[in-house]
């Protein structure tokens, strides 16, 4: 049997640190659909320039683009026993897709649940290295030396998206367009929810309680 995690969730739930921590943890490969797609954007590849209005403006990039990306980095070996996924799938028909290339029986789902209020906030306060891509939060993670990621030393600065009128945006598009997810994975019973606003160290707990691995 395979592990796959997806991590479904409003912008700022959690999903990139919690999937980072038990992508260590499990040694399982985390696919981030939204890094994939930044790091595109910073070396200006095809896909880059197509997806860049859409990144920035906090829409999701048209389904075509995100599902070819995504089947060609699924075809990767690496991927064989399992694998964490963060950000993907964002529609249904992205979902659908999801389903061909899986067996439901290796997936579990969590749902990272938070507000509005609460994620507007934490977004605000959130930093990202611009070189390794990891996730600080200004009050709740912060980096030992100001500004400066610990893991490579690269600058941290706030991600376009993360300003409050984009921050916004995505989570009006969330609602709209991913929200609809939570419903197509409770019918396949492989759906469970996870309380965001928590602390990291309980969401993490909660997480391994029911995925037992
Ligand atoms: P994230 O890092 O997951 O917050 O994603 C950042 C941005 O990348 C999103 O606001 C979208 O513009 C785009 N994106 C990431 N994943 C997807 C996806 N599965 N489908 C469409 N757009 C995506």
């Amino acid at each position: 049997m395979k592990k796959i995690l997806v991590l479904l969730g409003p912008p700022g739930a959690g999903k990139g640190t919690v999937g980072s921590i038990l992508s260590k943890e499990w040694e399982l490969p985390l696919i981030s659909s939204g890094d994939i797609l930044r790091e595109n954007l910073k070396k200006e590849t095809e896909i880059g320039i197509k997806a860049k209005k859409y990144v920035e403006s906090g829409e999701l990039v048209p389904d075509e683009i995100v599902m070819e990306m995504i089947e060609k980095e699924l075809s990767n070996f690496i991927y064989n026993a399992g694998f964490i996924m963060d950000g993907f799938p964002r529609t249904i028909e992205q979902a659908k897709m999801f389903d061909k290339l899986t067996d439901s029986n290796d997936i579990k789902v969590i749902y990272l649940k938070a507000d509005d209020d609460f994620l507007v906030k934490r977004l605000s306060l959130r930093r990202v290295c611009e070189n390794c891509g990891k996730i600080y939060h200004l009050v709740n993670i912060p980096p030992v030396k100001e500004g400066i990621c610990d893991v490579c030393g690269g600058k941290l600065i706030q991600r376009v998206d993360d300003r409050e009128d984009v921050v916004r945006r995505r989570l009006k598009v969330y609602k709209e367009q991913t929200a609809p997810l939570i419903k197509y994975y409770k019918e396949k019973n492989i759906l469970f929810m996870v309380n965001g606003e928590e602390n990291l160290k309980n969401t993490l707990s909660e997480i391994k309680k029911i995925t037992e691995w």
